[in-house]
């Protein structure tokens, strides 16, 4: 029987993710120094951990309120006030959700009519697009570029802007660029919000990984907080990929709305991650900042070798992405990363797996060992010295 007929046209028609073919040529491959997945290479921080096991130890094993555990919210609460400067109430302003993914997938449903137009900055995550069809709304790429450092400008908003353009989707620090805004650029994507009445949906992963220069989040300015959906979770600062952890805050109609959503799908997230992530958020700090002062002595020596090497690299302020271009090499992204791969087992993610103007980049993620970057950057330059060889 054909089963393909059984599914979904927008389902059928949906891209598979670019990385996905790439990644299945680099698990058959031994010896592969990889700088594509992006998640740290730090297993998360024993007291963490420990706080888990506590919690199944003392019979920790049911379901939590739909919201998430109260404590947590709290604690959330307390965490984006003092970090973001704002303040949510713990009872109907903010939702646990099972990682940021789940607070895209729930929040996209929850305000898209099929039709919806939603804006994003690109090159940008890979999952925004598709999240965006397959709640049947349409996706309103908007290009940033390496000459602004990957920010994201009003001017270029106002470009890509049309009728029926109801969210914008932010990610700063960004991933794959590592570019993010300054608190002026903000404060003028801000302005264009209010004039074309979008609301935000701020994706904030990476903000505790901001460099230099302090994060500022879009919630934060002034009538900003009543139009923005803050998304935050704990795969990468607190190391904790595998726990599948994250929350949204926000305005209490739209957590509610989003609530639906939530209780119908996942009911809530796991109460030993709730647990876990209740001890990141009063206890976690100064793993945070450790871990960030790893990868920025990471960063400046990629992004130095890159330059180096002749792989024009902006500064990332913030992620643990670098995004140089491969144009010296003559080669388009997809073929530098293949050959790259081939021909000195060294992992990258062509640009355009995250948006059509990735093309003539790859993203390199520095949450490897410092020993396996030096290594990475010696089989680089070989690579590109032997002129992208081996073609
Ligand atoms: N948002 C961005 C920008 C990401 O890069 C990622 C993961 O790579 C996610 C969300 C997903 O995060 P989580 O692990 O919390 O689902």
């Amino acid at each position: 029987m054909d089963t393909n007929r059984f599914i979904a046209r927008h389902v059928v028609t949906l891209p598979k993710s670019g990385i996905r073919d790439f990644f299945e040529i680099v698990a058959k491959m031994k010896d592969v120094i990889s700088l594509g997945i992006g998640e740290p290479d730090f297993i998360t921080p024993w007291h963490i951990r420990e706080a888990a096991i506590y919690a199944l130890e003392k019979g920790k094993t049911h379901y939590t309120s739909n919201l998430g555990l109260i404590e947590l919210r709290r604690a959330i609460c307390k965490y984006v006030g003092q970090h973001y400067g704002v303040e949510y109430q713990p009872e109907g302003e903010v939702l646990v959700t099972v990682g940021v993914s789940e607070a895209i997938d729930i929040a996209l449903r929850a305000l898209v009519n099929p039709g919806d137009k939603v804006m994003f900055h690109q090159p940008c995550y890979v999952s925004y697009h598709p999240s965006v069809t397959l709640t049947h709304g349409l996706g309103v790429p908007v290009p940033t570029q390496a000459a602004d450092n990957f920010a994201l400008t009003a001017a270029a908003l106002a470009a890509a802007w049309q009728p029926g353009c109801k969210l914008l989707m932010l990610n700063l620090p960004c991933n794959p660029t590592g570019g993010t805004c300054s608190r002026g650029q903000l404060g003028q994507i801000a302005r264009f919000c209010v004039e074309k009445d979008l609301l935000v949906i701020s994706d904030e992963i990476y903000s505790e990984l901001t460099f230099e220069g302090g994060h500022v989040s879009i919630a934060s300015l002034p009538g900003m907080q009543e139009r923005t959906l803050f998304l935050h979770g704990f795969s990468k600062a607190f190391a904790m990929t595998g726990w599948r952890i994250g929350y949204a805050c926000g305005p209490a109609p739209l957590i509610e709305a989003m609530m639906k959503v939530h209780q119908y799908s996942m009911m809530c997230a796991a109460i030993i991650s709730q647990e876990a992530a209740l001890e990141a958020l009063v206890h976690g700090e100064d793993g945070v900042k450790r871990m960030r002062e790893q990868y920025h002595r990471r960063r400046d020596f990629v992004v130095r070798r890159f330059n180096e090497i002749g792989l024009t690299c902006h500064l990332p302020r913030g992620s643990f992405y670098a995004f140089p271009s491969v144009a010296v090499t003559g080669l388009n992204d997809k073929d530098f990363a293949l050959g790259l791969l081939q021909a000195e087992k060294v992992a990258v993610v062509p640009g355009t797996a995250f948006g059509a103007n990735g093309a003539g980049f790859v993203r390199a993620c520095f949450a490897a060992s410092y020993e396996q970057l030096v290594e990475a950057c010696t089989r680089i330059s070989r690579f590109v010295e032997a002129g992208g060889a081996k073609r």
